[in-house]
């Protein structure tokens, strides 16, 4: 819509329609029949969508827009809430944000004034995207409600200074499954427990671990309104905690920050929170804490992502309840609820001023202290308008500009095969709003690798750690034609070193000597996940104007450069690597396994078949006459054989795959069948096939030996059919993983060991000594049959993609080796 036809429009709304509407607004009792929060009641996905389908029709300062579908086809929502004149200006706004943005669309400082002046701070707040922290999806529509009716002073300003982005939850499907569950079980012993199932169909929980990677279609959608359309200057986040410790987290975060965060940025953060916290306080709120567990180290989350956008991310925890029944909480349980930052929940400090003393925990409280946080958030956003905007065009700029530190760009060269991983990684940042140029032209580069050592205590102890990494630097390289190249000199400058350096976490020990566990991974780096050679351009020779290169525009532009199937709609082009005709099948507890997800996700992205096999399945038997292959990720021995305890959950969610279970998997793989184990499942296989290999880090003290989420080099025999297609080194994530050593026996074949040098590629490694050499892949004879066992995780979050080829290849020789039992 042209602004001349926008502003008409507003002229005549403005003359025809008056405020006497609001009365007509529908709250959201009078849709629901109950008030949002109230003990024993939940609004489904089609309530939720419903009533903000009212809201956008009989409210002017809402509107309501459908990005997409989910996972399961639900339709992805967000509400835009402002003052009306706002509403029917949003084309505007949007320009303004993205001119914002991109400091290089701006050519007068003169622009740059009008953009302040006229500009509104961008809010983005989601709810929910973990659905049993249930409460904020409720609260959403009591928020739009009251900002949709509000005549007040303070809403007012709000309305005429933000435009707020609600997203009542960026996961529709979870919201469902928690609600009927919720429904299903209401008045039964089991009233208020989880559900025995994944929330997100392939990611549960790790749903909010995908805000780089971008597998899923939730993120994916988010990511574009966000980061392609509307660029917020702050986006809030709203979970919910266990429910012993404090009431309330609320920023300040803990120790230690991701370095590629602006300062600038930390210090924003922290002044939101402290704000939200006083708010909370003044409200009579008790047990509010900051400066303590959560972290902004890891990347990837929906309030961690902001960061690497110029934006403010926060992140709320409120305690939670019985999903939405009361929760009774004792003194004995604070007392034992500790923490980084917080000795106990019954303990002051200045950072928890205020212990909550214990009894009923309501969702109502819940509600009430979001409601609070929401609207701090949106007042100071509206009392600081210039402010946010003027900030956050400065580190835009200050990221096009660059300094003397950062290398010029990051590389990706043409010809190295794995054209699938590098069109997914090449994808994975176009669709985040990363900058990526295809080289029309060869160009000549001094080109260097990053080794990782820690090589300066000093340095590490002053926080300078990402440094650290030396650049091994070499000749005048030629770049072919067909590369790509992400230069550093771009708005989200951050976000490309934080996803191509290797991550150096800094040795942090507890009083006692033992790791301090991070909040969260401690390696992410992406090209190093995914097997894609990535080295750092130190130099070009050509000068700019010498230079052919097209900047790409989406995710099919590499596929096209590359060859490959475009991807059309859902549809994933990927074809199936997997040489032969095979029968899979992935066991699937109760127990709402991750792991189990992600690698669903990972067969269905590349069109390999399977089948799920429950524990019902497996007692039941006959399974060579179904499977050649079983896959059993990663999960403990207890989890797989007892699952669920009996009384935890209705009967039909109880008991693993029993003794009965393990007895039919033995007779699988004697006859000929493979078993393919992911990391804990190991433990599984060893103890019930008597295999002669033992994990050498069970049992051992973080003093000695500690490897959170990171990434460690393999040394590969690659004579071996299912290291074929591999090179000799390989990187592979490593999560509290396993490490083997084998007995001498015929019977054991060893594919990988973890390196003997330089293991760690990315992350923290404590004991470097523990892990070097040891076993990391190997397939061991039973019978007629195999068992494949991974020490690390192969297909880790759907990212680790360098090490997704042993899976097919170890499916490509599993084919018809069983006979009928
Ligand atoms: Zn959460």
């Amino acid at each position: 819509m042209t602004k001349r036809l926008s502003f008409l429009i507003f002229l005549f709304l403005a003359i025809t329609t008056t405020s006497a509407a609001q009365s007509t607004i529908p709250s959201p009792k009078s849709v629901l029949g109950f008030n949002p929060g109230d003990d024993r009641t939940v609004a489904g996905w089609s309530q939720i969508t419903d009533y903000f389908e009212r809201l956008d029709r009989a409210s002017d300062r809402v509107l309501v827009q459908t990005l997409g579908q989910s996972t399961l086809k639900r339709p992805l929502i967000v509400a835009f809430i402002s003052a009306r004149e706002n509403i029917l200006a949003l084309p505007k706004y949007k320009e303004i944000q993205q001119q914002l943005a991109d400091p290089r669309k701006l050519t007068q400082n003169l622009q740059h004034d009008r953009l302040l002046a006229n500009g509104k701070v961008v809010v983005a707040i989601s709810c929910s995207i973990h659905s049993t922290e249930i409460v904020a999806s409720q609260m959403s529509m009591q928020l739009a409600y009251e900002l949709a009716t509000a005549q007040d002073a303070d809403t007012r300003e709000i309305l005429q200074n933000t435009i707020l982005l609600l997203i009542p939850s960026p996961n529709p499907d979870g919201i469902d499954i928690v609600a009927n569950w919720y429904r299903k079980t209401l008045g039964t012993p089991y009233e208020g427990k989880e559900p025995p199932e994944l929330y997100h169909h392939y990611a549960g929980h790790d749903d909010n671990r995908d805000w780089f990677m971008l597998n899923l279609k939730e993120t994916q959608l988010i990511t574009r309104l966000l980061w392609h359309d509307w660029f917020p200057q702050i986006v809030y986040d709203v979970h919910q905690q266990g429910s012993n410790g404090s009431r309330f987290f609320i920023p300040p975060f803990y120790d230690p920050p991701n370095p590629n965060i602006s300062p600038l940025l930390l210090r924003q953060v922290g002044l939101i929170g402290h704000k939200v916290a006083a708010d909370l306080q003044a409200a009579g709120f008790k047990g509010v804490l900051t400066n303590a567990l959560y972290d902004t180290w890891w990347h990837g989350g929906f309030r961690t992502a902001p960061y690497f956008h110029n934006s403010i991310g926060i992140l709320s925890e409120a305690a939670s309840a019985r999903l939405m029944s009361a929760a009774t909480v004792t003194t004995e349980q604070l007392a034992r609820s500790s923490t980084r930052g917080m000795r106990n929940a019954t303990e002051s400090s200045t950072n928890f001023p205020d212990p909550w003393a214990a009894g009923q925990w309501r969702p109502r409280d819940i509600m009430a202290m979001e409601m609070i946080s929401a609207r701090s958030i949106l007042e100071m956003a509206a009392k600081f308008r210039v402010e946010y905007l003027r900030n956050f065009y400065e580190l835009g700029r200050a990221n096009v500009e660059g300094n003397k530190v950062d290398p010029e760009a990051y590389l990706i060269p043409a010809g190295q095969g794995r054209d699938e991983a590098v069109a997914k990684l090449v994808g994975s940042l176009v669709d985040q709003g990363v900058e990526v140029y295809r080289l029309d032209r060869e160009l000549h580069a001094i080109l260097a690798t990053p080794i990782l050592r820690r090589t300066n205590p000093v340095a590490e102890k002053l926080g300078s750690y990402r440094r650290l990494a030396n650049l091994t630097s070499s000749q005048m390289h030629e770049v072919p034609l067909g590369s790509y190249i992400i230069f550093l000199a771009q708005p989200q400058r951050t976000n490309v070193l934080a996803l191509f350096e290797p991550q150096i976490y800094p040795n942090r020990l507890t009083g006692q000597g033992e790791a301090e566990r991070p909040y969260d991974v401690a390696g992410w780096t992406l090209p190093l996940q995914m097997g894609v050679e990535a080295p750092v351009v130190m130099a070009i020779r050509e000068p700019a104007g010498e230079r052919k290169l097209t900047l790409l525009k989406d995710a099919n532009d590499v596929r096209a450069d590359l060859a490959l199937a475009l991807k059309k709609g859902d549809e994933s082009p990927i074809k199936n690597p997997v040489k032969q005709p095979v029968r899979v099948g992935i066991y699937k507890g109760w127990t709402g396994n991750m792991d189990e997800g992600w690698t669903r996700y990972i067969f269905d992205t590349f069109n390999v078949p399977y089948t799920s096999v429950h524990d019902a399945d497996m007692r039941q038997g006959a399974l060579s006459s179904k499977f050649d292959a079983l896959i059993f990720t990663s999960q403990s021995a207890t989890q797989i054989i007892n699952g669920n305890g009996v009384g935890t959950l209705p009967q039909e969610y109880t008991g693993g795959i029993t003794e009965a279970g393990v007895k039919n998997l033995k007779g699988f793989v004697n006859n000929g069948g493979m078993l393919i184990c992911f990391d804990n499942a190991c433990d599984m296989a060893i103890k019930e096939f008597n295999l002669p290999l033992k994990n050498t880090l069970e049992g051992v003290r973080s003093s000695e030996f500690y490897c959170p989420g990171s990434i460690v080099a393999l040394d590969v025999d690659n004579k071996h059919p299912i290291a074929s297609t591999l090179p000799s080194s390989v990187p592979a994530y490593f999560i509290n993983s396993s490490a083997y050593t084998a007995a001498s026996d015929a019977n054991v074949r060893v594919i990988a060991r973890y390196a003997k040098d330089n293991v760690l590629l990315s992350g923290w490694l404590l004991g470097e000594d523990k892990l070097s050499g040891q076993i990391a892949l190997a397939e061991v004879s039973v019978g007629k049959g195999r068992i494949v066992l991974f020490g690390f995780r192969p297909q880790h979050r759907g990212q680790a993609w360098a090490t997704l080829p042993f899976i097919w290849n170890a499916l490509s020789t599993a084919a018809n080796n069983t006979s009928e039992e």
